[in-house]
């Protein structure tokens, strides 16, 4: 097919350009030019006269004939001057480089379209440094909105100026015209009302007028997040009419003497519902993939714990997966507080867990005697067997790669139930198309009698009123943490910035009055553990950090939250750091320092911060300030994020509309094998390569 040509065939490129547009613009096929589209468009369907044009006018263009030449000024200094006419008026053309060139190629008497902003030299109107070319009619396509393409400096050095890729657009339209088949069914393109694909492609680059230009855009838009709707919703049922799943049908001893005896709170009204949601799955015989979704603190370890316990209720045995150290141990103390006294057997796994109790609890697990494991990666090795594994439960899943979860589903012959937590709160939009094929819960309340964080933005001219601040938490019996932002590319530079920082809080709070821990990426596990120890069981005031301490650590009686140049964080990192206090019962603080210099994005980011403490609130506001590229799991979701024209986050409804669609198809034809749909049931298998790939379900 010639939309698989490469690139260095398209007339005018030539191996060197082609590498650079590989290097550059990951153009390696004619398709790949195909679908790299204009970023802007400029309007040349008018022609100006040159009596209307004035110096406020914007970028125009007019169409004339030169009458002369005129060099004008000393030999350094010159300028060049073009007079140039179209009969209501003459203007200067004005040219202070490349003068050369210009007097080589222009000629007078030949009719040319001059294209630029106007503007005033010497009290006279003219275009300095305008685009020219010969008028002339293309016979394939007349260009009326001038389109505009993204090159780099290296692209126009060497000839890649947007101007030469319009160029390269013309003569691949015209090649591979006609290969640019409809690649929806006629159904769809009918129904909706879809401009075809080969009028979109054409009208993408060479916009015939501006309706026509937003047909091309939405029916593009469309087809492209429609294609991963329908990849994802046909995963989801291949999956389930593949995968049988156990069936938990009872609520048993386990969960109701927990319910009734050690629970000590009340569940809040969206637990409850999450809990329900939960037991609708497990309890139906089909395999739960469950994500759900819930802010800092708002209790879904307890939703967790409860859900292991129906599968204890059903004789299965479960385990809880954490992605630190310090957090697995933390579950694991909390877990078996709120166990007390059921009779039920929990153990720890861990990377430090010696050698002798680690064969234990592997014979434990394999004879079915231990029911509940709490760790980290250690869980996935082979090594560890289970008798009859029947729920995983995994927290804060953001941490794990890819293919650490999918080992996990391979425990059993059949796969166990999966409920995955996190507490990066995802936008519906995007949790449509990361999370698409599986179900979503979200706890969207915090259990009641929580204070609400106070969050303050000083410069950092302000350090000594911040360390008084400080001193009269400490006062009062709270702790504090202190977090430096770690960048992997400079990683020198933030290790002197953190042991700076270090130093000086030392000195601003000196022993035996005050005692402060620091934790950083640089230190062996152990020391940190035992840093982190020191903090936990209050024996420090101070934790000086870099981001380590992001994920899941509970110290209720920390209070306030440092956070040093935060305009190098992004939000929901500066959410889930903000997410570490606030969990006690005293009023807690949350301090973004910043220096004087903030660029408006950055400036944008810490008002949003301040104003608000919803989690779902700032990963709308970080979508629409950032892209989804960074957002949490977007990078291992294992779903390819290079989204050619739809934007996640301006876009969200058309992608409501491309998932509605998707779905009326999905369930006349579960698993697209009615002839109408057999192309894009093929498009779908070469573009995916849809298999069940457990890999990609969270
Ligand atoms: P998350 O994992 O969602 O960040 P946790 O499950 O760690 O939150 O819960 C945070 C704290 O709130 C824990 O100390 C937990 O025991 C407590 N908690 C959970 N649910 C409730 C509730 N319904 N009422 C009161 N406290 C609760
Ligand atoms: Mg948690």
């Amino acid at each position: 097919m010639k939309l698989n040509t490469e690139i260095t065939y398209l007339s005018g490129v030539g191996p060197k350009k082609a590498e650079l547009l590989q290097k550059e613009l990951n153009i390696f096929y004619f398709k790949d030019l195909l679908y790299y589209f204009p970023y802007k468009y400029i309007d040349r369907s008018k022609f100006y006269k040159i009596n209307e044009v004035s110096s406020t006018s914007s970028h125009i263009q007019i169409r004339g004939k030169i009458v002369r030449f005129e060099s004008i000024g000393p030999a350094r200094k010159q300028r060049f001057v073009a007079y140039f006419t179209d009969g209501s008026q003459t203007i200067e053309l004005v040219w202070f480089k490349g003068i050369k060139w210009v007097k080589e190629r222009l000629k007078p008497g030949i009719e040319y379209v001059v294209f630029g902003k106007p503007s005033i030299f010497n009290k006279k109107l003219n275009f300095i440094h305008p685009d020219i070319e010969i008028y002339k009619k293309d016979q394939f396509i007349e260009l009326k909105l001038e389109p505009y393409y993204s090159t780099t400096e290296k692209l126009k050095n060497n000839f890649l100026t947007s101007k030469a890729i319009q160029k390269l657009q013309l003569t691949l339209l015209k090649v591979l015209s006609n290969d640019l088949n409809e690649s929806l069914p006629d159904y769809l393109t009918s129904k909706l009302k879809l401009l075809d694909l080969k009028k979109a492609l054409i009208n993408i680059h060479f916009p015939e007028n501006n309706q026509l230009l937003e047909r091309a855009v939405f029916r593009l838009k469309f087809e492209e997040l429609f294609i991963i709707q329908l990849n994802l919703l046909k995963t989801k049922n291949l999956r389930q009419s593949k995968v049988k799943g156990f069936v938990f049908p009872k609520v048993g001893a386990y969960l109701n003497t927990f319910y009734e005896q050690n629970l000590p709170f009340e569940l809040t009204n969206a637990q409850k519902r999450v809990v329900k949601e939960i037991r609708q799955d497990i309890g139906a015989g089909r395999q739960m993939n469950r994500l759900l979704q819930g802010d800092v603190g708002s209790g879904k370890t307890l939703v967790g714990l409860m859900s292991m316990l129906i599968a204890l209720d059903n004789n299965f045995q479960t385990c809880l997966m954490a992605p630190t150290e310090i957090l697995a141990n933390q579950h694991f103390v909390s877990v078996s507080k709120f166990l007390k006294n059921l009779g039920v057997t929990i153990q720890l796994l861990t990377g430090s867990t010696r050698k002798a109790q680690r064969e234990k609890i592997h014979a434990a697990l394999l004879s079915g005697e231990l029911q509940i494991l709490i760790g980290t990666h250690a869980l996935i090795e082979d090594v560890v067997q289970f008798k009859n594994l029947g729920l995983v439960v995994i927290d804060e899943q953001h941490r794990f790669g890819v293919a650490q979860r999918a080992k996990l589903w391979n425990k059993n012959s059949q796969p166990p139930h999966i409920l995955v937590m996190t507490a990066t709160p995802i936008p519906r939009t995007l949790a449509m198309t990361i999370y698409g094929d599986l179900d979503v819960s979200v706890i969207d309340e915090l259990p009641p009698g929580r204070k609400a964080i106070q969050t303050k933005h000083l410069y950092d001219s302000k350090r000594l009123e911040l360390f008084g601040f400080l001193k009269r938490q400490i006062n009062e019996g709270r702790q504090i943490y202190i977090v430096y932002p770690l960048i992997s590319e400079s990683e020198k530079l933030d290790y002197k910035d953190l042991s700076d920082g270090y130093e000086s809080i030392v000195r601003a709070f000196p022993m035996p009055e005050y005692h402060v821990s620091i934790v950083h990426g640089k230190m062996k596990a152990k020391d940190k553990e035992l840093e982190m120890q020191r903090f936990v069981k209050g024996e420090t005031n101070i934790m000086v950090a870099t981001t380590v301490i992001e994920v899941g650590v509970d110290v209720p009686n920390a209070s306030v939250m440092v956070i040093e140049s935060a305009e190098r964080f992004g939000l929901s990192q500066l959410h889930q750091l903000r997410g570490r206090v606030g969990r006690g019962a005293n009023q807690s603080y949350c301090v973004l320092m910043t220096s004087f210099k903030l660029s408006a994005e950055g400036r944008k980011r810490i008002e949003t911060m301040v104003q608000t403490t919803d989690g779902f609130e700032i990963a709308e506001a970080d979508l629409k300030l950032r892209g989804p590229g960074d957002l949490g799991g977007t990078k291992q979701s294992g779903i390819a994020f290079d989204l050619k024209i739809a934007s996640l986050g301006k876009d969200s409804q058309i992608l409501q509309y491309a998932r509605d669609i998707a779905v009326s198809i999905i369930e006349r034809d579960p698993l697209l094998t009615a002839p109408p749909n057999a192309g894009l049931n093929k498009r779908i298998e070469l573009e995916f390569k849809t298999e069940i790939d457990w890999g990609i379900i969270s």
